[in-house]
């Protein structure tokens, strides 16, 4: 069975198309400029080749629409015709409080997405946009949504209810939902496998660094708690994002700045973060050579950074009452053992104690806490699009 996994943007649409027997990547690309000038398509078949296709696609519609003449085309696609696909896996954003698990997409959960566009107005009309370009171009083939929210629809009230007057979470929806969802699942089973136990049995703290970043408690299987709250902005401090904050300082800096909400928000998503503090960079490769450098600032944002995970870490160790794993995942957390290295500093009391050599590895599965660590440190390399496509063939079948 193949599988077209889809995930669109406002102006960018990623894929990949699975074989789920192997469980292997068939061709992948992006396409990037949807709308503004300068469109392009880079397809790339699973042979190392790359196609870089330069062509006006005002909509998501065209853009697709290349993707499939690239996927069918004689010279370097990967299927005969589009009948070889069994189904579409869409990414999908938000799901509010509507769907738990992932669902075959009908007109009714159309209309429930349609729903959710003022909880994630930059992320969901995209995701739309993708779903109905797909249902034009291929009106006989099944899709079905994954949500970054719906791993998250575990957890309990006490979790997700901020203390504000209870009449914004029945009237607006204003509750922490969580994102990331569909990677801290597909972490957290594969911790349990590599660990050889049953992820119902076990307290799992996942972290995703990437740019944005991440954390969850995953109890007997269930998100139980997360950091990123009714936005991705709220937790962990990202590359450009601010995470927790003392909600006073908003009102504050509109004052003295003499700034209005937009230009609050810009602030707070796209100027603080690592970015903020250091002054250098959102990327922590830059932040990492400033800081070796001598760059004051720049170490102080990854010590602020690794602060606050390691927080995160203990607080959730506490509302699961223990920990037996910690999982880190995404660009940063798959990447750097120095930062994985300085988070792990100080949680010795929990019995995670980190293996200096083991932990010199990046971008490959591996248990990286020393052999007598009570509980165990995982680099488990995230994989959405396969999470998806997993999903997708189990609803379709
Ligand atoms: P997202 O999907 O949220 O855009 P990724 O998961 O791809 O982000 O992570 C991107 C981030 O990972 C980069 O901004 C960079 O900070 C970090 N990163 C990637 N490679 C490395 C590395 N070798 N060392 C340190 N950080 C890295």
């Amino acid at each position: 069975m193949r599988i077209f996994v889809v995930n669109c943007g406002s102006s960018s649409l990623k894929y990949q198309l699975i074989d789920m027997e192997k469980e292997k990547v068939i061709a992948k690309g992006l396409v990037e400029r949807i709308g503004i000038a300068g469109s392009v398509l880079t397809h790339q078949p699973n042979n190392g080749e790359k196609v870089v296709i330069e062509e006006d696609m005002p909509t998501h519609k065209e853009a697709l629409k290349n993707v499939i003449d690239a996927l069918v085309d004689k010279n370097y696609g990967v299927i005969k015709s589009m009948d070889e696909i069994s189904a579409v896996g869409h990414r999908v954003v938000h799901a509010g409080e509507k769907f738990a698990y992932s669902v075959v997409i009908n007109d009714e959960v159309m209309n429930a997405l349609k729903e959710c566009i003022d909880l994630a107005p930059l992320h969901n009309p995209p995701n739309i946009l993708g779903i109905e370009a797909c249902k034009e171009l291929m009106p006989n083939v099944q899709m079905v949504g994954v949500f970054d929210t719906a791993f998250h629809q575990s957890m309990l009230p006490y979790a997700y209810i901020y203390a504000l007057p209870y009449e914004y979470y029945t009237e607006y929806g204003v509750r922490r939902y969580g994102f990331h969802g569909t990677s801290h699942k597909y972490v957290a089973e594969r911790a349990a496998s590599i660990l050889g136990k049953d992820l119902k049995e076990l307290k799992i703290v996942t972290c995703h660094l990437g740019n944005g970043a991440s954390i969850t408690a995953v109890k007997d299987g269930k998100s139980i708690d997360t950091s990123m709250g009714f936005t991705p902005l709220e937790g962990l401090v990202m590359g450009t994002r601010c995470g927790d904050i003392d909600p006073a300082i908003c009102g504050f800096l509109m004052e003295n700045e003499k700034i209005d909400i937009d230009g609050l928000n810009n602030i707070l998503n796209k100027k603080s973060g690592v970015l903020g503090i250091s002054g250098i960079s959102s990327d922590f490769r830059d932040i990492e050579t400033a800081s070796k450098e001598g760059n004051k600032r720049a170490s102080l944002a990854l010590e602020v950074f690794a602060h606050n995970v390691r927080k995160y870490i203990g607080a959730y160790a506490a509302v699961m009452g223990g920990v037996d794993a910690v999982v880190f995942t995404a660009g940063l957390g798959e990447n750097s053992s120095s930062m994985r290295a300085s988070i792990c500093n100080g949680l010795e009391f929990l019995g995670l104690v980190i293996d200096e050599d083991k932990n010199n590895i990046r971008g490959e599965e591996a248990i990286i806490s020393t052999d007598d660590s009570k509980a165990k440190i995982l680099l488990i390399p995230t994989n959405e699009e396969l999470m998806i496509a997993k999903d997708t063939e189990a609803l379709i079948k």
